[in-house]
């Protein structure tokens, strides 16, 4: 079947819940490690049930949000996720206090119990309420930034498809649309403001009601961080001050050279070379039909894998009106479906969706036969392993897709990982500053941003934007709405990342067969537990980050792009 056929049926809560609970209750009350084994099985099949649609709704919306009527299940959802996520936390609160855990952890390993004990630590009954508005005011931020008006010359503009004005050659250009942008964000400011507050209090209320000092460490298990907590995090980012910042420092001034620019202004920062930023050769359809290619020849796990996406039509790539803005990749755990959510728009970023939302959507594809849906997805930071590394591992076809530009690219894809490393950073400082401050008000909280972006060097001539000056730059990141401390593990994920690259190039079929391991094993390990697995060597220690970061930067020094 393909996507569009799957049909869709709005679930009826009441039988679901019901059922839920009487599966529940036989666990609870089970005699044997068997039993609750096999009621394991039957508990994944109706979650798979319920939760697939969701998902299908969720992605049918964001493929139009235009869409009166999964606009509205999608509303459905938001309201009632909550009472569902309650049932199933009944479920964990089981499993934590199962008689026969040693049995289940022979059958599963340990860290089900990981999981399910953090999930119990960060649900309770008593907010309910506050996380229907939760989703409530995140799904809005969605439609603020998916409707955004861009004005450049009269064209309209949405946040899907600006980016390649936004790196045009012609700064003239590159300066109006930059201005357009952050204009149609000044418009919405105080909405933006006023929902970012209400969800900071809202979260800070959660953690209050269940105990919490704020909410920092519920965050974190809220993300299932078993093995590391927000001081290893504070160490991690000194060493991101330390290391990264003096390198990216030295990009900064290299791209500024190239350019031959007097300074660099906040429209400056995407244009990186004279002659045009390095683009895919050919029209989407071409650069998909690369994209087989290239999996065809990387690995028969590769073929099989993107030939599957392709018969089953599991990709929407193409920027559209009405359409969601970003990437992402998700499952559809009762067809075993992985799906690519993305928005082509002509620039490099198209090879990175094959690249990036490819290697998440190919984890998937290997863990989807993992006994519990806890495994298909490992947490995020170790999920962003899969989809960062699968960029490194696509060098050697990157040819095909750039052509003559092939150069250019690598030195700009590899410059733009490490560059992201310090911004990747601020964006988790600020969301630590802002919880751990939940009462401060709006321009306190803005300033914050402020003094945060100048230490990690991220600051460019802002001129007289008063959006910018404002200390509203981080709007736009729509993690700080949707899913707060996602974000930190993007950066963690491209320091291991950095390592398969490394790896790759000295032995390609021994990475490789590190990569594809890690991938088998998707969700069933914690993230340093993973690292060890896939012999990668731990961000959190300080000597580790010094010696990735020396590598890149020696490399990135070797090579001559004065002419690029
Ligand atoms: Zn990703």
């Amino acid at each position: 079947m393909k996507f569009n056929e799957i049909p869709y049926k709005r679930p009826e809560l009441e039988s679901i819940f019901s059922e839920l609970n009487v599966l529940i209750k036989k666990f609870q009350e089970a005699s044997s490690a068997q039993e609750q084994i096999d009621l394991m099985k039957s508990i994944k099949e109706v979650r798979n049930e319920m939760e697939s649609f969701k998902t299908i709704a969720s992605i049918r919306h964001s493929i139009n949000t235009n869409d009166k009527f999964y606009d509205s299940e999608n509303k459905f959802f938001d309201e009632n996720s909550p009472a569902y996520t309650s049932v199933i936390n009944t479920y964990y609160q089981a499993v934590v206090k199962s008689k026969f855990q040693s049995e289940l952890a022979n059958e599963f390993g340990e860290h089900f119990f990981n999981v399910s004990k953090v999930t119990v630590e960060s649900f309770d009954e008593k907010n309910i309420e506050l996380l229907k508005e939760e989703n409530k005011l995140s799904s809005e931020y969605n439609v603020i930034i998916a409707q955004l008006e861009i004005i450049i010359d009269d064209k309209k503009y949405t946040i899907g498809n600006i980016s390649p004005i936004l790196s045009s050659p012609d700064r003239s250009l590159r300066k109006r649309a930059a201005k357009a942008l952050y204009k149609a964000l000044e418009l919405k400011q105080t909405e933006l403001d006023k929902l970012y507050d209400g969800l900071v209090k809202i979260r800070h209320q959660m953690a209050i009601n269940m105990g919490y000092e704020n909410y920092v460490d519920l965050a974190y298990k809220k993300l299932n961080r078993t093995d590391y907590d927000s001081k290893d995090v504070a160490e991690y980012r000194k060493a991101i001050k330390e290391y990264v910042v003096p390198v990216v420092k030295k990009l900064k001034i290299r791209q500024q050279k190239r350019l031959g620019l007097d300074s660099m202004k906040y429209y400056d920062s995407g244009f990186k070379f004279k002659s045009g930023n390095p683009k895919p050769k050919g029209k989407s359809s071409e650069i998909i039909s690369q994209g087989e290619k290239m999996y065809a020849e990387m690995s028969p796990e590769t073929n099989e894998f993107f030939q599957f996406m392709l018969k089953h039509e599991l990709m929407d790539l193409e920027a559209k009106e009405g359409k969601m803005a970003g990437g992402y990749a998700t499952i559809i755990g009762k067809y075993k479906y992985p799906f690519i959510f993305s928005n082509f728009n002509g620039t490099s970023h198209d090879v990175d969706v094959l690249t990036h939302e490819a290697g998440h959507t190919f984890q998937f594809f290997r863990s989807l036969s993992q006994p519990l849906p806890e495994y298909y997805y490992p947490t995020l930071e170790a999920a962003e392993i899969h989809s960062m590394s699968m960029e490194f591992f696509a060098y050697p076809w990157m040819d095909k897709f750039f052509k003559e530009d092939v150069k250019k690219y690598k030195f700009s894809h590899l410059s733009g990982s490490i560059s992201f490393l310090p911004y990747g950073a601020a964006i988790d400082e600020f969301q630590h500053f802002v919880y751990e401050n939940p009462n401060i008000s709006i321009s306190d909280r803005n300033a914050g941003w402020l003094k945060i972006e100048e230490e990690y060097g991220l600051t460019s001539d802002k001129e007289d934007n008063s959006y910018l000056l404002s200390g509203r730059f981080w709007q736009k990141q729509g993690h700080l709405y949707r899913v707060p401390f996602y974000y930190i593990d993007y950066t963690l994920a491209q320091v291991c990342a950095f390592q398969f690259w490394e790896k790759s190039e000295e032995d390609f079929k021994s990475a490789w067969s590190d990569y594809l391991h890690l991938c088998n094993l998707g969700g069933s390990l914690p993230f340093t537990k993973l690292l060890e697995e896939a012999k990668l060597k731990s961000p959190f220690v300080k000597d580790n980050m010094k010696g990735v970061i020396q590598k890149i930067d020696e490399f990135l020094e070797k090579i001559d792009d004065s002419e690029m």
